[in-house]
C-alpha cells in the first residue's frame, strides 16, 4: 500500500482520516498535531521552562523527542525531563536508564526524583505492604512529586505524555464513575495559571495522537524506550474501557476524538471553584479547603501508623 501523500510505502493506516501514511508523513503528522495542540492550548506565553514528565515508556519519550527537536533552536523555550523513581525493583531502574539515554541523546537536562528521598517510602516495601494496592498510593505520590518538583524547577508548565487513547479512556472512566467533581477539577487544572495559581499548569500536547501512532513513531525512530508494564499495574477497568473504545473505533473511526471533545465541552460547563483550594498543614502543597492534609500526606500518615 502506498502513502496517500507521496509514492513511498505506507507504514500505517489512519482510519479516522482515511489516509495511509509513510514513515516521513507519520513523523510530520505527529509533530504537526503536537504543535497545533501547543498553539490551541496557548502553551507559549513568553519565556517558557517546560518540565516534561518522562517515564521511559513510549508516550513520554515520543513527546520529549518531538518537543526537544521542535524547540531546539528556540531560545524562549527551555525543556527539562523529570523522571520519578518510585522504588520498583527491576522495572523502574531500566525505564530510568532508557529516559536518561533519550534525554542525553537530545541534549536535554534530566532530573530523577526518588520517592525514598521525597516521602521516605518505596513502592516495593512500605507502600505495597500498606494495603496491597500500590497504585492508589503511588499515583497520589507521583502527582505530588511532579507538582512539587515542577515548582522547584520554576517550571511554567508541566507537560505529560498522555496520548489520545489515555485521554479518551480517562474521560469515559469519569463518565462511568459519575465523577462530576473530578471532571471539573481536571478541566480547572488545565486552565491558565492566573485562574489556578496554586499549581504549575499541566498540559498534554500529545493528546491528539492515538497510541498506535505513538508506538509506531517510537519504533521507527528507534527511540530508547522501556516497553514492559509496571508489575503492580492494576488497571482492569482501564483495560476494559480501552477495549470498548477500540471496538467502537473499529466500527466508527473517530470515536476517541468525539469522546474527548464531548468530555471537554461538558467539563468546561461544570462549576468548580478553584478558590476551594488550601495549603496542606504538613507539606504546604495545595489541597481542598475542607481537609487539613493533602492526599499524599494523608496516605503517608496512614503508612506511618502501620
Ligand atoms: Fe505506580 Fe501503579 Fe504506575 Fe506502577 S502502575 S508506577 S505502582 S501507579
Amino acid at each position: 500500500m502506498e502513502c496517500s501523500l507521496c509514492d513511498e510505502p505506507a507504514v500505517l493506516r489512519q482510519a479516522y482520516s482515511g489516509k495511509h501514511v509513510c514513515e516521513t508523513h507519520l513523523y510530520e503528522s505527529v509533530e504537526s498535531r503536537v504543535k497545533s495542540r501547543i498553539r490551541e492550548d496557548d502553551l507559549l506565553e513568553g519565556d517558557e521552562r517546560w518540565v516534561v514528565g518522562v517515564s521511559g515508556g513510549k508516550d513520554s519519550s515520543v513527546l520529549l523527542d518531538v518537543l526537544a527537536r521542535t524547540f531546539r533552536e528556540n531560545p524562549s523555550v527551555e525543556i527539562i525531563a523529570l523522571t520519578l523513581d518510585e522504588g520498583i525493583e527491576g522495572y523502574r531502574d531500566e525505564a530510568i536508564e532508557a529516559s536518561r539515554e533519550l534525554a542525553d541523546s537530545l541534549g536535554v537536562r534530566h532530573e530523577v526524583v526518588e520517592f525514598e528521598d521525597e516521602f521516605g517510602v518505596r513502592v516495593d516495601d512500605e507502600v505495597a505492604e500498606a494495603d496491597g494496592k500500590p497504585c492508589s498510593y503511588c499515583g497520589v505520590f507521583r502527582r505530588t512529586a511532579l507538582n512539587r518538583h515542577a515548582e522547584r524547577l520554576d517550571a511554567t508548565k508541566l507537560l505529560m505524555g498522555h496520548n489520545l487513547d489515555d485521554v479518551a479512556g480517562t474521560a469515559l472512566m469519569n463518565f462511568l464513575d459519575g465523577g462530576v467533581d473530578r471532571m471539573a477539577r481536571h478541566y480547572s487544572a488545565s486552565l491558565s495559571t492566573e485562574e489556578t495559581d496554586e499549581f504549575v499548569r499541566r498540559a498534554k500536547p500529545l493528546r491528539d495522537v492515538p497510541e498506535k501512532e505513538v508506538a509506531v513513531y517510537a519504533q521507527l525512530k528507534d527511540l530508547p524506550v522501556y516497553l514492559e508494564e509496571c508489575p503492580n499495574a492494576e488497571g482492569a477497568t482501564r483495560r476494559d474501557v480501552h477495549e470498548m473504545l477500540m471496538e467502537f473505533e473499529r466500527k466508527r473511526p473517530g470515536t476517541r476524538h468525539s469522546v474527548v471533545s464531548a468530555y471537554e465541552e461538558m467539563a468546561s460547563q461544570l462549576d468548580w471553584d478553584s478558590a476551594e483550594v488550601a495549603a496542606c498543614d504538613r507539606c504546604g502543597e495545595p489541597t481542598s479547603a475542607d481537609t487539613d492534609l493533602c492526599r499524599s500526606c494523608s496516605m503517608l500518615a496512614e503508612v506511618e501508623e502501620m
